[in-house]
């Protein structure tokens, strides 16, 4: 039997200035309860502009809460202009970073050694990485969604050991589907989520893979969330677009209601 706690983590993008965090994040405080805490982990995302802000709430009201950045730097320190490095992310108590956002890859050029410097970075500074991984539209037609997707997990985590990589949260988010407001359907999502897991076991062990939650992200809202979170593989969701409304966003944290 396995125990893993559904992860459903909203990531901004970049939207919502320091201010606006603080608003969002105390509407989504007031909204969720010690049962939704107690049945999901909730986390934001956020500019690392909002970080500062989404701590002293966190920290002052004692939120349960989680929260991260967008990205991190694969080196610690040093002469790297406008990067934000693992320390400086734990150092706020950062709980996750996303890697490898389809975004990133598109519009910054990070290939899989640039991703594998980041995961290592994460890991290095205590910082668990969401590692997004996902097809576009052109490999979905051609059907080789499942092994490009499962090329790109083994590349972000070359020498990365067995006793970090149990503790990664990796998202597969079909590029055709963020943003697009076309979300995959369940079987599309467990068809990808259930064979990164078999490929952790064989390049690990099944204790490892059982223990790696595995999103969905893609257009996932309140009202589609439970038919993709019932699919055995799917450990909760990486939201866009939805995470922005408070209300939706509780809504997908409720999705078994
Ligand atoms: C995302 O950016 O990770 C995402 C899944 O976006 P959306 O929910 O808006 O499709």
């Amino acid at each position: 039997v396995t125990t893993r706690k559904p992860l459903m983590a909203g990531n901004w993008k970049m939207n919502l200035n320091h201010l606006e965090a603080i608003a969002h994040t105390q509407k989504l405080a007031f909204a969720l309860n010690d049962k939704d805490y107690k049945a999901v982990e909730v986390a934001v995302l956020t500019p690392f502009t909002d970080l500062r802000s989404v701590q002293t709430l966190v920290d002052g009201d004692k939120l349960k809460i989680k929260y991260g950045a967008q990205d991190i730097s694969a080196h610690d320190s040093g002469a790297y202009t406008g990067e934000i490095s693992g320390p400086m992310l734990a150092k706020l108590k950062c709980a996750y970073v996303v890697i490898g956002h389809s975004e990133r890859r598109q519009y910054h050029g990070e290939n899989e050694e640039i991703v594998n410097g980041k995961v290592k970075a994460a890991f290095r500074n205590g910082v668990v990485p969401i590692l997004c991984v996902g097809e576009g539209l052109d490999v979905r037609k051609a059907g080789n969604q499942v092994a490009y997707t499962l090329a790109q997990v083994e590349g972000a985590l070359d020498g990365v050991p067995a006793e970090q990589v149990e503790q990664i949260v990796i998202a597969y988010e079909p590029v055709w589907a963020i943003g697009t407001g076309e979300v995959a359907t369940p079987e599309d999502a467990q068809e990808v989520c259930g064979a990164i897991r078999v490929r952790l076991a064989e390049l690990y062990s099944q204790a490892v893979a059982d223990k790696v939650r595995i999103l969905y992200g893609g257009s996932v809202k309140g009202s589609n969330a439970a038919g993709i979170m019932a699919k055995p593989d799917v450990d909760g969701a990486l939201v866009g677009g939805a995470s922005l409304d408070a209300e939706e966003f509780v809504r997908i944290v409720r999705y078994r209601d």
